[in-house]
Order: C-alpha cells, then structure tokens, then sequence
C-alpha cells in the first residue's frame, strides 16, 4: 500500500487532489509506504475488536497515582527545565538511567556513548539519513520488523533479506549473500537485526551466530544496526550478551527504548554507538527535532529515582508470559493442523505459517468481519513474500480476549479451508 493510496487514518486524497502536487513531492516519496501497523491502529482502537496486530505493551498495569506523583515530582522539583529546550544527546540523568538498563542485560556502557531519541523508532531513521544513499544495500533478516519497512524504503534502499531458522539469522546465507553482493561491487551499509525474541518472528539469534556475526563486521568492516527493545522481556532461558557487548563498541550501533519497559506513550529511547558515528546521528538529529522531549526525560528521572524499574518489569513479565502461554494453548485448540509457530522465550510476538494456499492478507478482511486482527506477513518483507505468514501479538489484550480472538481467527481459517 503506498502513501498515495493511504494516508493513515485520513480518507484518502483524490487522484485529482494528489495531481496539484504531483510535480512537487520529491521522487524518493514515490516509494514511501505506509506502516501495516499504523494502518491498522484506527481499526483496532475500536473497542470491538480483539486487536492482535500491534505490539502495545500493557500501560493499564502503571498505576495511575505513581503516574501523578511522578509528574507532580517533575512539576515541583524541575518545572523550568522540564519546560525547556534540552540539549540533543539526551539529559545526563537519563543518560545514567539508560547505563543502569543496559547493564541489567551485561552490557557495559558509558553516558558520553549514549544518545536519547525520539523513541528506538528515531535511531533507525537516523542510521538511515547517516548511512543511505539511493540504492544502497541494507542487509535486514526475513521477515523484518514490519516499522523498518517505510523507513528502508523512505530512503530508497535495497534490502537484502536473510532467511531465519530457529537459531536468528542464517550466517550461511549471510555469508553467501555478502559474497554475491561483493561479486557486484557493492557492499552493504549496514546490517540490520532484532537478536532478542525477533519482532515479528519471535526468533533469538544463538550465541554462536551472535559471535560469528560480530566477527564478520569486523573483519568485512561493516556497520551492524542491533534492535533490542525486548532484550529485558524474557520469560525463560538465559540472557545471551548483546552484539553490542561482543563488538566492544566498534562496529555496533545499538538501540535501545523505554517504550516496552516503561512507556511507549513517552516515547524514548536511545542509541548506543562508537563516537564518530554517534556524532553524525546527533547532526540529524538536530536537523529532525532538536531534543528529544525534557519533560518526558524528566519524568524517566524521576521515575528511576523513585521506583524500582525492575519491580514494575518484573510484573510486565509475568503478565506477558502467562498471555503467551494462553495463545500457544489456544493456537494449538483453534489452528489447523497444518500450521506452525515459533515459540518465542521472551517478546511480545510470535509468527506463524499458514498452509501456503491461504493468503493472510485476504484473511485479514475477513477476520476483521469478526472484529480480531494480526498483521499479514507480507508487511515483514520487502518482496511481496510471506503471503501465508502472520504476526500475532500476546501483550496487548487480556487473556481471556487472546484465547477469543485465536478462536475467531481459527474460524475464519477453517471457513477458508472449507472453500
Ligand atoms: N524496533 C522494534 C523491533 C520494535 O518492535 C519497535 C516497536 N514496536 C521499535 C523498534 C520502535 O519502538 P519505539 O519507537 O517505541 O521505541
């Protein structure tokens, strides 16, 4: 679906209309696609439908009164600064916030490696405005986050996608890929990966393809884009070490976010990277936004210092692990036989694989009939495959809603079999 056909959450613009500007927008906008996602949030924010589609952590579990008291904290102690401009990298107390996060999953790091963002979303889109020209290569896994997709194209890159098992992103096609692409004179910008419980495949990446990965940038001289928003949700099995640990910070731009571990609705979150590249990521960050908002980076402050962060994770992960457990329960009732999943240690998503006949994108419109919602897994690549694939989130809604809408998905499987 591209921007010209939909503007999220608008009707869409008149072919006459878009021809009064046609000749103005830039030619890299031709390509920009809207986000499957964000297409789809004004539909599930219905309050009838069971929306397994977008990855919203559950804010009903903040309490309220710690949500007022913090801002009233922030009010009282810090108004005039919260109220101002802050500088670009961030504010040094969340800077220090953020050395706490990190360390929590063994990653040692210090404040002047760090940039606060505009959540993790910014740091792919600065990476992009640092790294992309027109048609330079990005190496992303397949399927990919399904957010990156508008971004790679927004700067007209060309993805080359690597096939997953359940051990992350095949080294061997990786190898070969970055072997054919020399062939043709071209070396990639950057390598994009999600290690942690993969959004959308709900697939980590083992410690032995982490270290084989590490090695190969470093010795192909070759940026790698680590995506870890889920990294501290686990939910069984041991922490594996960041690639951004492994590398020494050399040839590893890590993202981090408070959005799954706090707050999306702040919308924070950071960068790690080695000094010259951070240093481009701050030019366009200006050029994007100045400062990431004080008064929310107040507010983290405030928060870190006077709640315990881990406590509240703590609860984020025995919610999200018992709704996990419901939907693979319910997948294994209301699914055909035929189909597969991932079984995800930690996240908030699994992916699963319908028989290749069914066209999710197709049974999308017919689930929404029945009010319950995923994300097609055609969103997650940049070539049309993944037809039969889909995303299914387990953090949003209640278990009770979860096992309701797999069933009402299973139904409307079952109907499509039966054609
Ligand atoms: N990367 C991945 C893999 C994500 O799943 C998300 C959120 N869905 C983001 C980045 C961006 O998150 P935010 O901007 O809220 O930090």
């Amino acid at each position: 679906m591209t921007i010209d056909e939909t503007p999220s959450g608008r009707p869409p613009s008149s072919a006459h209309e878009i021809e009064r500007y046609g000749g103005l927008f830039a030619k890299r906008t031709r390509g920009m696609t809207s986000s499957a996602m964000r297409d789809m949030m004004a539909v599930t924010a219905r309050p009838e439908v069971i929306s397994l589609a977008t990855g919203l952590p559950d804010t009903t579990t903040f309490p309220a009164e710690d949500f007022a008291w913090l801002m009233s904290r922030v009010a009282v102690d810090s108004s005039a600064a919260a109220l101002q401009y802050g500088p670009t990298d961030g504010l040094d107390d969340v800077r220090r916030c953020i050395v706490e996060v990190m360390a929590a999953e063994g990653t040692e790091v210090e404040i002047d490696d760090l940039m606060v963002t505009t959540g993790g979303q910014q740091v792919i889109d600065l990476v992009c405005r640092a790294f992309l020209d027109p048609g330079d290569v990005v190496v992303a896994e397949a399927p990919t986050y399904p957010g990156a997709v508008p971004c790679f194209n927004s700067f007209q890159a060309q993805v080359a996608q690597i096939e997953m098992d359940e051990h992350g992103m095949r080294i061997d096609v990786l190898e070969e890929t970055l072997a054919r692409l020399k062939r043709e004179g071209r070396t990639p910008k950057f390598i994009y990966t999600i290690p942690n419980f993969q959004n959308p495949g709900g697939v980590t990446m083992s410690e032995e393809r982490r270290r084989a990965l590490v090695r190969i940038a470093a010795e192909q001289e070759l940026v790698i884009l680590e995506d870890n928003p889920y990294g501290l949700l686990r939910y069984e099995g041991d922490p594996l070490p960041t690639l951004y640990s492994l590398d020494g910070g050399r040839y590893v731009i890590y993202l981090g976010t408070f959005s799954k571990i706090l707050s999306a609705g702040l919308r924070l979150g950071w960068a790690a990277a080695p000094k010259p590249i951070l240093e481009r990521l701050n030019l366009g960050k200006q050029a994007a936004d100045l400062c990431s908002s004080p008064l929310n980076q107040y507010f983290v402050s405030a928060y870190f210092q006077h709640r315990d962060w881990r406590t509240y994770l703590k609860q984020l992960r025995s919610i999200y692990r018992r709704r996990r457990d419901v939907m693979f329960a319910a997948m294994e009732e209301f699914f055909p036989a035929e189909t597969t999943w991932t079984e995800p240690q930690g996240g908030l998503f699994l992916w699963a694989k319908l028989p290749d006949y069914i066209d999710t994108t197709d049974l999308l419109a017919r689930a929404l009939r029945e009010n319950v919602a995923f994300v097609p897994g055609r969103a997650a690549y940049l070539d049309g495959r993944g037809g039969s694939e889909m995303r299914l989130n387990f953090s949003g809604v209640n278990e009770e809603e979860i096992r309701e809408g797999i069933r009402r998905i299973g139904k409307v499987i079952a109907e499509q079999v039966a054609l």
